[in-house]
């Protein structure tokens, strides 16, 4: 084992789209475990949305990440020393590690135990971890969708917009997804059984296409994206409507703040319900989605598919890559 750990540190706070230059690598020495503690080699480190809010210095739902620290970030490895009693040499574990080759951890918070069995370990940092539960809770729980209605997906060719779609067609619905490149498009409609699906880049007017893609109108609207596609989907949602507000992506690197039509209004004569969250108050329920999404994908019901980067000195670029529309499915990084 080598004795250098490999970090990405935060060297400066993004203005607008961020830079590599926003980032360091430094070597420092691999931290020893103390008692209660184990020492993780990261195998994969994710790169996800999220932390793009982490470089602001205004604090949101979570606290900033502090020049010069690590950043943030899901990471699953091998456990390859441990002081902790339920924690053995070897164990695979996935947890809030950043963007290090290698992390001390006292196996609280957000540990989880991965099953390498299972599937491939890298699946705990999407389809069965994060972006997958955010697909599930996030559609499920806060939309109900019903056999027959229409759902539509924003950033539908994304780790957690593809899942979407995916389980709204088991669901029973007519599914309708966006993304960024006709590739993209065509991995909707041809892989993953969405029944219509557009490339946002190549229309102008999004409440006409959106039109003619969901002729019945939209009963349930996922939201990955935000901004104009937004507005030309509350122009299209029907009576009793549901739009869970799951991500904003395309307003997170905007310099000045995009002012919209204000299209509140329209959802009261729709009786509609739009409610935000963040995954993780569905912690408590963690278990029952990964039960049903690995059952799902066990049946062969829903697929996934993984970008990687191979390099811990690469996670800037991905993580850029990943903003740019670079991935199809969940962005990762292999450290080893
Ligand atoms: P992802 O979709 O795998 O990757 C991000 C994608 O966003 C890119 O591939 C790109 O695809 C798209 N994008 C970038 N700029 C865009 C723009 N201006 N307009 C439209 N699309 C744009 O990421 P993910 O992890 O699945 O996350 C998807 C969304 O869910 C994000 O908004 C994220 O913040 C949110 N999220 C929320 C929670 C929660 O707890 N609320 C949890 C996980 C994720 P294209 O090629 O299609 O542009």
């Amino acid at each position: 084992m080598t004795s250098v750990n490999r970090q990405i540190t935060l060297a400066a706070r993004p203005v607008g789209f961020p830079k590599e230059s926003d980032f360091t690598l430094v070597e420092s020495p691999i931290p020893t475990p103390g008692d209660g503690q184990f020492l993780v080699r990261v195998a994969y480190v994710s790169v996800d949305p999220y932390m793009r809010g982490r470089l602001s210095d205004r604090k949101s739902y979570a606290d900033p990440v502090q020049l010069g620290d690590v950043m943030v970030g899901g990471g699953v490895g091998e456990v390859v020393e441990s002081k902790h009693p339920d924690f053995a040499k070897g164990d695979i574990v996935q947890g809030s590690y950043g963007w290090q080759a290698y992390a001390v951890s006292n196996g609280g918070g957000d540990t989880v135990r991965v099953d390498p069995g299972l599937a491939p370990i890298s699946t705990s940092l999407g389809i069965l971890g994060m972006p997958g539960l955010s697909a599930y809770f996030g559609l499920l729980d806060i939309c109900a969708p019903k056999e027959g209605e229409t759902v539509f997906v924003s950033g539908a060719a994304g780790a957690v917009g593809s899942l979407v779609g995916q389980i709204a067609k088991i669901k029973g619905c007519y599914v309708v997804g966006s993304a960024g490149s006709d590739e993209k498009v065509e991995h909707l409609v041809n892989d993953l059984g969405f029944d219509d699906a557009f490339n946002y880049k190549n229309v102008e007017k999004y409440h006409r296409k959106l039109r003619e893609v969901c002729p019945r109108g939209i009963d349930v609207y996922f939201d990955n994206v935000g901004g104009a596609l937004t507005d030309g989907v509350i122009l299209n949602l029907n009576l009793f409507g549901r739009i869970s507000l799951c991500g904003q992506i395309s307003q997170y690197n905007l310099e000045q703040t995009e002012m919209g039509p204000r299209m509140l209004g329209v959802l009261i004569g729709l009786n509609a319900k739009v409610e935000g969250f963040i995954v993780s108050r569905y912690h408590a329920r963690y278990n029952e989605g990964l039960e049903q999404l690995s059952k799902w994908m066990k049946e062969g019901k829903i697929q996934y598919r993984e970008n990687i980067v191979e390099g811990i000195e690469n996670t800037p670029a991905a993580f850029i890559g990943m903003l740019n529309g670079q991935n199809t499915g969940k962005q990762l990084v292999k450290v080893t």
